[in-house]
């Protein structure tokens, strides 16, 4: 049986956010995952995956229930907001969402302005036998690259002002809340609708899981990142990348320049080691601390 509506809930102002859900009930009782697809709007593989998820499995091949959210934050889908902060609402209509789920796949990727080399981000919320269902995940899902990511507090106060990389203080997530598996594809970029690899990597999950019937592909143990950079912009600027995802670059390499309208360079941006770009920005502007560049090391 499938079954759709949306979760709403409303802010201070009284405007209203909506959720739209799609259900799959299989033929046989069993577990429960949830499927998050477009928490930032402008990552379309993981919207489209969620959608042709939702649209093409038969609940006669389901065991058990998987409960898809089309598109979790519409605002930023509909009005092409990159990076959008997740409100309040949308956080709580997650969590219902999730609520009674085993296991989570939240969909992400590169934004309209970025790149990204395909990878997955597993969760590390200090439960050996949930860690290791989301590595068994993060390895069905196929794309040989994992980043383990693990919630360490805030960081200490830095009295020069500066900030480690947000990306390397990780915010607890709705797996730390319900104590379950968690992964995060992060697939597709600059629009790029293909979504072959997402959906069809879901897909060997789902069947890993033994939601869904079918052959399960099985993918060699992934590479897991091991050093990584995040790399950001001195001051304001017009960037100029010289490399692309995917590429493997020597220490000291250059990667890219940020210059004044004239040309000037302000700033030029080297690789601090050997290293595999991994996901980046190609938007001609940059704000001071603005996100260029992030390497790992695998
Ligand atoms: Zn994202």
């Amino acid at each position: 049986m499938k079954e759709s509506y949306f979760l709403s809930r409303k802010d201070a102002d009284g405007n209203e956010t909506r959720m739209p859900i799609g259900v799959i009930k299989g033929h046989k009782p069993g577990e429960r995952i949830t499927v998050f697809g477009g928490q930032h709007g402008t990552e379309y593989a993981g919207i489209e995956a969620a959608m042709r998820l939702y649209r093409e499995i038969d609940p006669k091949d389901v065991t058990g229930t998987i409960v898809i959210s089309m598109a979790t934050h519409v605002e930023s889908l509909m009005n092409w907001i990159q990076f959008a902060p997740t409100h309040p609402e949308i956080a709580d209509m997650m969590l219902e969402a999730a609520t009674g789920s085993q296991y989570i796949i939240n969909c992400h990727g590169g934004e309209f302005t970025e790149l990204m080399h395909p990878y997955v981000i597993c969760r590390l919320i200090g439960n050996e036998q949930a860690e290791a269902l989301a590595m068994r995940m993060a390895r069905a899902l196929g794309v040989g690259i994992v980043s383990l990511s693990k919630y360490r507090g805030e960081p200490a106060p830095d009295p020069s002002g500066k900030r480690p990389a947000w990306w390397l203080w990780p915010k607890k997530g709705l797996c730390d809340k319900l104590g379950i598996p968690e992964i995060t594809p992060e697939i597709g970029q600059v629009g790029d609708r293909d979504d072959s690899l997402m959906y069809g990597g879901i897909v060997n999950v789902l069947r890993e899981l033994g939601f869904l019937s079918g052959p399960v592909v099985q993918h060699p143990e992934p590479k897991v990142i091991g050093e990584r950079w995040w790399l950001t912009a001195e001051q304001e600027g017009i960037y100029f990348p010289v490399v692309t995802v995917g590429q493997i670059v020597k220490k000291g390499a250059l990667l890219g320049e940020v210059k004044d309208f004239f040309g000037d360079v302000l700033q030029r941006v080297e690789a601090p080691d050997d290293a595999t770009v991994m996901n980046m920005n190609i938007g001609m502007p940059v704000k001071k601390d603005g996100f260029l560049i992030w390497l790992g090391q695998f």
